[in-house]
């Protein structure tokens, strides 16, 4: 089954829609710099496991420098991929990074309270920001960031992958394109045991929240672009903690009912405590489904009963790739900081619903 090359609607933010064109993006002619540089903040696992090996297989952009607070960090690195001393910064000397001409795009891969700020001060610098989920904490953090992005000309993404991985993109062809009828149910769940009880994950101040900030924004994300819609309001029900020493400051489950446009039942599950992991829409004329829906590869997807075959490709490597070429052709990110800004505002519906039992409208 190839992927898919049509345009379709991939999200409406406040009701505007933003079109994706696999084509466009693909065939868009490159200019200016062949690759641009990247620079990740924050070496944790996801920027160690993850993006740094990605970025050995990307076409449009390379790893060009690092910000860590860790001396040994930075040398490992930069024996390992071969970084110059000058594009290696610490907290302190990161905003002379806009001096370095060889960072072009500052990549924010820090705990979640912590990317407001290094956003800002990454624009204020002059460089192009990709941001990790969720974008902010905040509503106003968000308009912070995308306002100052703005001011200084430079292009700010979210670093949803999945909106460059082929079996969630046939989810979206699929739900958008009403290609078996309108939808009439959507369940989307993500959830695994966490591990470490130390762990910043479960610290309210630097999380803004547990399973529902870290996993729980995937299943609003889906169930947004599998329909090509936007919630209306909210219910939502804190789970029973079952373990011990983990959750006194988050919740170690929710699950979420959305009031969605043309009365779609659309219901979400997050969990630190149990495994989750499927997308399931069904439609007037058939049923689509991935399950592992939001997993870095071997993804796997039906309809009806029918597998979908399609190749399990570097999540990474192609969003930060789509994210590169769509500011070397001055194209608007597929992943902009406006849609960020709507998760975050979903989710702290999501949030107040639970807090009160009461129905949340999402303004
Ligand atoms: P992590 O804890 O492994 O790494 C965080 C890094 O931030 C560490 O290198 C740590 O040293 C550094 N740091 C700097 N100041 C810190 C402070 N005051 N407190 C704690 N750490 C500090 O976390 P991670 O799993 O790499 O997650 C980082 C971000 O990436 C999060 O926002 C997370 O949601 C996101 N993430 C996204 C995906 C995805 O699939 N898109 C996957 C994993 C993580």
């Amino acid at each position: 089954m190839p992927e898919p090359t049509t345009p379709f609607v991939l999200s409406k933010i406040g009701g505007s829609a933003l079109i994706f064109s696999p084509n466009t993006l693909l065939s868009a002619t490159r200019q200016k710099k062949e690759k641009l540089g990247v620079a990740l903040v924050g070496l944790g696992y996801y920027s160690t496991d993850l993006l740094a090996p990605a970025l050995q297989q990307t076409k449009n952009c390379y790893l060009a420098g690092i910000v860590t607070g860790t001396p040994e960090k930075a040398e490992a690195w930069k024996q390992k991929y071969n970084i110059p001393d000058k594009n290696i910064y610490n907290y302190e000397t990161f905003d002379s990074i806009k001096d370095n001409p060889d960072i072009d795009i500052v990549y924010v891969v820090l705990p979640n309270s912590m990317h407001a700020e290094y956003t800002i001060r990454a624009a204020k610098a002059g460089k192009h920001v990709i941001c990790e989920k969720p974008m902010a904490l905040t509503v106003e953090d968000c308009d912070k960031m995308i306002a100052a992005c703005k001011q200084a000309g430079k292009s700010l993404s979210i670093g949803y992958r999945l909106h460059f991985e082929p079996y969630n993109l046939e989810m979206v062809r699929l739900g958008t394109k009403k290609i078996y009828g309108d939808i009439k149910k959507i369940t989307a769940g993500f959830g695994f045991l966490i591990g470490d009880p130390t762990q910043w994950r479960l610290k309210k101040a630097m999380a803004g929240g547990g399973p529902m900030q870290d996993l729980g924004i995937y299943c609003v994300q889906g169930i947004c672009y599998t329909t090509g819609n936007e919630p209306i309001a909210v219910t939502a029900q804190e789970g029973p903690k079952t373990i011990a020493d983990k959750f006194s400051e988050v919740e170690q489950s929710l699950k979420w009912q959305f009031e969605m446009p043309g009365g779609i039942i659309a219901e979400g599950e997050a969990s630190y405590g149990h495994a989750l992991n499927f997308l399931k829409a069904e439609a007037g004329k058939g049923t689509f489904e991935l399950s592992p829906a939001f997993n870095y590869g071997g993804m796997k997807g039906k309809i009806g009963e029918s597998p979908m075959n399609f190749q399990n490709v570097n999540q990474q490597a192609k969003q930060m790739d789509g994210i590169a070429l769509s500011i070397q052709n001055k194209q608007t990110s597929i992943v902009p900081g406006e849609l960020g800004k709507r998760d975050v505002k979903i989710v702290a519906a999501i949030y107040e619903a639970m807090g009160t039992g009461k129905k949340t409208t999402i303004k």
